[in-house]
């Protein structure tokens, strides 16, 4: 990974590769901040296998600092930039960082929440403290030599979203990234010259997946620094992007933004979207304005990146995460006796084994051992059904399936019925303790602006699409849903603050 930027530098040198805010960087231009910004992080003493942090926002800076790490054979944990300073300094000292690389005021901050100033350097992108290098500075070092490294090393470490708990850190190593890269690449036919759109945050495994897709390939990326819907619109048709890539909220914002309806899209070929899943009513609407077909992709932290996936090529089944990448191997296990392989059309949870798949969690043998197995099974927590041709459909998360009298309910497909009426923007359906039930799912629901929708309305709505065990027994509407620093909503904090149901329900309800 540490030698992508210089061998796209030598193939495509002064093609333009990163577009960010009115900065434009070629291919040429990258490399020589990299080899420089390489040298000067080693006079500050990184070396081989250093964890160094990268915290600053989407942008140029990120991106030669990322390949900057890797080059010095150090290895890269990426903190999103909208983490809080506490979980910034919870991934520095659970990662055993060496270095924080952040703006002047995070690096001031994470160092005072530091125990006792833990052995760390800070490197500043402006206004840098006392005992901090800055960004620039490092740019006119003298160019570091490239240490070779083998696959199997590690590169990265990468932080999981934190949805359903304390975000783990998984350990990808260069083989990971680079496979799921090239996979990634060929399965949405990336081509040369072309222009991709991307709000994706980079220190995600997704965003971060799409930028090395941008150096293997020979295409330009306009990144985005943070997702606005009217900017996004904007850039697709001024830089005539011919893919867009984003997570299901992303969708959801651009369909209400009017802007979109008198767009020009018509250079876009395809866009992808994953993370979490979105109803195919959502998905229609999306292929219906944006004229082009919408690649549903599987993917996680501990596989580097996407790992399953619609082609450009395959029919759409709309509703499905495609196939697993070629070289991957996919279990569908049975619930309750893990050993057994569920029956096609069945629900289990979903176990990928490959060469994608993260050797463990940093520095958390217990975490580790429970998601993967010795003969390198990794247990993804995603419940799965399988089709007759292999095509793969998310039922849900199990950590998220909602048991109610001794009956299991999958949000999403709540969410699939509900997001289906014509009033609904967003949903989230979650489990809220019940003393008589165990559980019962509540709807969370925004509707669209200037849309009217009451609580019988929506139930009945639900009455006449699923069993009647399934339909919710709670709704409210609410003006957004809360996410995650990746943007995926976050099921656990509506949980958290919805109080357990006022009165036990009745059985025979
Ligand atoms: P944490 O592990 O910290 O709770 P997270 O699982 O959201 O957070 P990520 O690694 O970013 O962290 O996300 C991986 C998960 O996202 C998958 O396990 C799956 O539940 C979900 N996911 C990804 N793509 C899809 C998709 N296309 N459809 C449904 N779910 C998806
Ligand atoms: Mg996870």
């Amino acid at each position: 990974i540490g030698s992508l930027t210089q061998q796209a530098a030598r193939k495509f040198g002064d093609r333009v590769a990163i577009i960010a805010g009115k900065e434009s960087l070629t291919f040429a231009e990258i490399e020589q901040r990299v080899s420089s910004f390489a040298g000067g992080l080693q006079m500050l003493g990184v070396g081989v296998d250093d964890r160094v942090v990268l915290h600053l926002p989407n942008g140029w800076r990120w991106i030669v600092a990322y390949y900057a790490i890797v080059r010095l054979g150090a290895v890269v944990v990426p903190a999103n930039i909208l983490l809080s300073i506490d979980e910034v300094a919870y991934i520095a000292t659970d990662s055993q960082a060496v270095m924080v690389i952040s703006t002047g005021e995070r690096c001031a901050a994470v160092s005072s929440r530091l125990a006792n100033g833990a052995p760390m350097g800070f490197v500043a992108s402006d206004r840098c403290g006392e005992g901090m290098a800055n960004y620039e500075d490092l740019l006119s070092a003298a160019p570091a030599p490239a240490v070779t490294r083998d696959p199997g090393d590690l590169c990265s470490i990468g932080y999981t979203s934190g949805t359903t708990g304390r975000p783990k850190g998984a350990m990808l190593s260069h083989r990971a990234i680079h496979t799921s890269a090239t996979m990634t690449a060929t399965m949405h036919a990336r081509q040369e010259g072309e222009v991709v759109v991307s709000a994706l945050p980079l220190p995600h495994v997704y965003g971060n997946i799409v930028l090395h897709c941008t150096f293997l390939c020979d295409m330009t990326l306009v990144v985005m620094e943070r997702f606005a819907p009217a900017t996004t619109i904007v850039l697709l048709g001024r830089y005539k992007a011919t893919l867009f890539e984003g997570v299901p909220t992303m969708y959801h914002y651009l369909l209400n933004e009017p802007a979109l309806h008198s767009a020009d899209l018509s250079t876009l070929r395809r866009c992808t979207v994953g993370g979490q899943t979105m109803p195919t009513s959502t998905i229609e609407a999306v292929e219906a304005a944006f004229g082009c077909p919408l690649l549903e992709l599987w993917g996680m932290t501990e596989v580097a990146g996407p790992a399953i996936s619609h082609s450009l090529h395959s029919p759409s089944r709309h509703g499905s995460i495609g196939l697993p990448f070629p070289g991957m191997e996919v279990r569908v296990a049975d619930m309750e006796d893990g050993d057994r392989d569920a029956p096609d059309g069945e629900a289990g949870e979903l176990l990928v084994r490959g060469p994608l798949v993260m050797d463990g969690y940093y520095n958390n043998p217990d975490a580790t051992k429970g998601a993967l197995s010795e003969d390198g099974w990794l247990k993804t927590g995603d419940v799965v059904r399988r089709d007759r041709d292999g095509y793969l459909y998310v039922l849900d998360r199990k950590k998220d399936m909602i048991i109610t009298a001794g009956y299991n309910i999958y949000p999403a497909e709540l969410e699939q019925v509900i997001a289906a009426h014509p009033a609904v923007a967003m949903v989230a359906v979650a489990g809220i303790p019940d003393q008589a039930k165990g559980e019962l799912a509540k709807a969370f629901v925004v509707l669209k602006k200037g849309a009217s929708l009451d609580a019988h309305e929506l139930f009945t709505h639900c009455r006449g699409a699923l069993a009647s065990y399934k339909v919710p027994r709670h709704v409210e509407f609410v003006e957004s849903l809360p996410t995650t620093s990746t943007g995926k909503v976050m099921r656990r904090a509506l949980r958290e603050a919805s109080s357990p149901s006022p009165q036990p329900s009745k059985l025979e309800e």
